[in-house]
Formats: C-alpha cells, structure tokens, sequence
C-alpha cells in the first residue's frame, strides 16, 4: 500500500521536470526502461554546456578503454582553476555516481539535477556552492550493458553495467591502494586539487527488504577525526533525512543490513569501516562524506527520484550551513597539524576496532523475510507482503579496541618508486633527510606475516603480528621522511602503520622488503616511527 503511494508521487514529480524542458535523460525518455551509455551522458553534458555559462568540464582521469571521465564544475561564476577559489567563500562539493556501474541511479539523477538547477538564471545554491559532480565514474564498466547483470535489481529493464573497471577491480575498494586510472585521477585531480570539504558516493542496495527508497549514510572509520564524524552523526545527517521525508516527500532511512534477516530486532548494522572504501577515506582526509544507497527492489524511477532529492536535500544544507562547515573543517585540519607538531602521550592509532550501537535507534519500514534454501552456510530469502516497522539499534559506532601510539614522524627506508608513488598520489607531504642522520625509533619486530589463502582484488592481502622495540639507527641522506604536522596525517599513518588493516603491508606494497632472502625471521619493517618531537633536518622532496 504505502509503495503505490510513493510511486504516485514520484510520477508527479516527473511530470514537473518533464514540462519544463526538452533535454531528457535517457532513463526519462525510455520510461525508465534504460539507463545512459557513456555517449549519452556526454551528449547531455554537452548540450548544458552549449546551454549556461555556469557549467565547465574537466576530465579528471582516462580510463583503460581510453574514455575520459567528466567532472562537471557548476558554478556562478566558474573558476578557471581551484586557484581562483583561494580568496572565495563558496564551499566545494563533490558527487560522484556509478563508480558500480550496475548501480545506475546516481547518473541518471546528478544529470538531471544539474539541468534543473542550470534552467534558473541566477541559481540560489551556486552563491554558496561549486558543485563538482562525476556522474559516470566506472565508464568502462558502464558500457558493459546486459540484462544478466544484477537480475534481481528491479529495472532499469534493458540491462545495466558490470560492477568493476576493466582491471576486474572494484573501485570502490581501490582508496587506499590506488591501482585504477579512475582512483589515482579523482584523488590527485579532484581530491587534492580542488579539496571538496564534502563528498557524496551514489549506489544501490543488495540486501535487506524494506520500504524506503532512499537510504545514506556517513563515513565512520575511527582513525578520522571524532568530531566530523559526530557532526554528520548528529547533526547532518538527521538534518538532511528530515528535509527529504518532509520537503521532498521521500520515505528514507539510515542504511544498513539487517545482522539477522528473520530477526531484524537484533540490530541494523553498517559493516563496511575501512577507508578502501571511498566514504571512509574521505574522512581520513579530514572532509565529509556521505555513501547513498538506494533499495534495490524499489523500481528504478522511485531509485532515481529518491537520489534527485537527496541531492537536492544535500545541497540545501550546504547552502545553510556552509560556513559553519568550513569553519570546522580548517579548525580539524590546524588540529590535526599541531598535533604532529608535538604529539602528546595520548594521541593514538586504532589498528583494530570493533563496532557498538550509536546512541539513537534507527526505524525502518520493513517486510518480514522468509527462508527458502540453505546450504553451504548461505541462507536464501524471500520478501513477504508482511510490513513492519522496527526502531532498533544501529551499530554503526566503530570504536578502538587497540591503539598504537602516534609518531611525530614516520621514515619510509626504502626507496621504493611505488611505495613514494603512492604516498604522492594521496598528496602527502614528503621531505627527506638532508644528511646521514642517527635518530631515536621505534621499529616493529615482525612475529608473523600472514597472505590470505583467497584473492582479494587481486592482491593474497597481509596481515602481521609483531611488537615495537626501541632503536637508534643511522638513516642514509635523503631517507623520505613523512612529518605528522599535515592535514592528511590520519591517512598517512593508516597507509604506514605496521599493523594498519588498509595500508602499505596489507596490499603488499613491501613484501619483498619483510623477508630476508637467506636464511628465517624477518626483516625489520621497514617504517620507522619517531615518536616525539625531534629536530630533525629535512628539505621538501619536490613535487
Ligand atoms: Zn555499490
């Protein structure tokens, strides 16, 4: 019942936007039978351009098969480059849709939002905003349309892309190792150039039966600054879920899994923490994030208008609450670098977490689930007509269970062309050592080092086991030197960390560095942390 409701608005909705102009989406033209190829999105890109001086395309990165990604920067007027934002008071915002190319809303419903914010000859938002949106992320994996991909998904009808690049690697698990064109370009082209203070991800459910089409939620990796994340727990994220129930008429709900799908009572549960995860990472660099997930088995117009609203309820806050987020964010940043300045006993690394409810119950809408098969520890369901509404926990609150100590500074000895490579691209300030230098460390002592017996991404990913000892070694001349007193180094340290679950060691950047070529053991790892202040003489590496 409260399903045909939502589609009758939906359909009014539409038939607004339809009248007021002739550039449609090809998921409005074809009824929401299809969803746009690559050549669409840049034809309907194209034709807004043609259209407002308030819109330029960048591309921030070229994907395998050669297609460039658009990064369409709406804005009045538009910078010629983030230079020209220095002196400027509008905030940038980053949207990024299909990076699963299966998941298709997201494009469809930034493209239309951009056109009907740019019908408006003095769009209000764009006093206060430079939006950034990349509406096909996974170009490769868009055109790779088949109606045998995602077939319990419910429409688009005639097919949607394939989830991975054309590397077979899930972008959205590539943050931290950056191995796609697609990762590496939007971090040093989009991330590090135009530093979006929030960032918003657009996908489509897989699991649990409910009746809100639009769900979202935050970043939550408890490395990232405490207060962003408390921020968007308390205040913004309610903020922009009760404009789009109440403004824009859109049922919504905090996403999550149900832990047991026949006992929902048991909880609500967000179990994706790790910063490979683009969300996560984005809070790592000390900005906000928002990861969208619309119901898969809402039909895909309902899919498309819920995530047209939540754009819309995203951009209304920004427009509200702009300074006050900038504020924020340049107060965490100069935080973060006095930190590294001199670390106090307290400062610490969580290299493992655990997760426990936040303090408000989440309600959500859903349908009692049956079984059908079991087999092999997979239990299969199906959805019963059965509606319930639940208000029950929602563990989403990662908490530290270990912490290792913070450094002023960390050394990299080896002078591994990846390993600096990457540490680039995430932007990190590196200096190195003007001369031989001795210095006072703490080094691990590996134990165990562990390869998973399964690919993961293509990597056979590590884990350790080992402890810290006090040494002093002598490091050669222009040994890299990574100084904690900068804005990313809650990054930094998750990809230096020994025991980090999402750095260097896990996605073996230096296995070939752990284990000595003759005889047992291993080496030392080979990132050093200097633990407190220390003057040590270095010069910046160029860029
Ligand atoms: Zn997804």
């Amino acid at each position: 019942m409260r399903r045909i409701v939502i589609v009758c608005a939906v359909m009014l909705t539409s038939a607004l936007v339809l009248g007021q102009t002739d550039l449609l989406t090809v998921a409005e033209k074809t009824d929401y039978e299809s969803t746009s190829g690559y050549n669409d999105v840049m034809a309907f890109i194209n034709k807004l351009k043609s259209t407002s001086s308030y819109i330029r395309v960048e591309s921030p990165a070229r994907t395998i098969e050669g297609r460039d990604l658009p990064l369409m920067i709406i804005a009045n007027p538009v910078p010629k480059s983030p230079e020209d934002l220095k002196n400027d008071s509008r905030i940038v915002i980053y949207i990024q849709a299909n990076i699963h190319a299966g998941e298709v809303e997201g494009k469809e419903a930034t493209l239309m939002f951009v056109r009907d914010l740019l019908k408006d000859k003095n769009p209000s938002i764009l006093k206060n905003i430079v939006l950034l949106i990349c509406p096909i992320f996974n170009a490769d994996g868009n055109e790779k349309f088949s109606i045998q991909n995602r077939t319990y998904q419910n429409g688009p009808k005639n097919g949607v892309g394939v989830r991975y690049n054309d590397q077979f690697l899930d972008l959205n698990r590539d943050a931290m190792k950056a191995e796609s064109p697609e990762i590496k370009g939007i971090i040093t082209n989009v991330l590090n150039r135009w530093d979006p203070a929030v960032f918003m991800d657009c996908h489509t459910t897989d699991g649990s039966y409910h009746v809100e089409p639009t769900t979202f939620t935050w970043m939550v990796n408890p490395d990232g600054d405490n207060s962003l994340i408390a921020y968007m727990r308390d205040k913004m994220m309610p903020e922009m879920s009760g404009t789009l129930f109440n403004k824009y008429k859109v049922e919504n709900c905090f996403y999550g899994e149900f832990s047991d799908m026949l006992a929902p009572e048991k909880g609500w549960f967000f179990d994706s923490s790790e910063p490979r995860y683009l969300t996560n990472y984005i809070g790592l660099r000390n900005r906000l994030a928002i990861l969208n997930e619309n119901y898969v088995y809402a039909d895909f117009k309902s899919r498309v208008n819920g995530c047209y609203y939540l754009i819309k309820s995203l951009t209304d806050y920004i427009n509200l609450h702009k300074d006050e987020i900038k504020i924020m964010l340049k107060a965490v940043d100069r935080k973060t670098v006095n930190r590294g300045l001199n670390p106090a006993v307290t400062d610490s690394f969580a290299v493992e977490y655990n997760v426990r409810p936040v303090p408000s119950p989440v309600t959500i809408k859903t349908f009692e689930a049956e079984l059908v098969s079991e087999a092999n520890g997979r239990r299969n369901f199906r959805r019963t007509d059965r509606q319930r509404t639940v208000t029950i926990p929602y563990y989403i609150d990662y908490y530290p269970v270990k912490n290792v100590k913070l450094p002023f500074a960390y050394i990299v000895d080896i002078p591994d062309p990846e390993v600096i490579g990457l540490l680039r691209i995430h932007g990190i300030k590196l200096e190195k050592l003007e001369s031989i230098t001795k210095i006072i460390v703490e080094r691990f002592n590996i134990t165990e080092l562990k390869g998973e017996s399964r690919l993961n991404q293509g990597h056979y990913t590590n884990s350790i086991k080992g402890s810290f000892i006090h040494d002093t070694i002598e490091f050669q001349s222009g040994t890299v030197v990574v100084r904690m007193a900068q804005p990313l180094a809650n990054l930094a340290a998750y990809l230096l960390e020994p025991e980090s679950n999402d750095g260097l060691m896990t996605w073996n950047y230096l296995d070939r560095y752990l284990v000595p070529q003759w005889g047992s053991g291993y080496n030392p790892y080979p990132v050093y942390k200097v633990l407190n202040k220390l003057d040590i003489k270095t010069v910046e590496i160029n860029k």
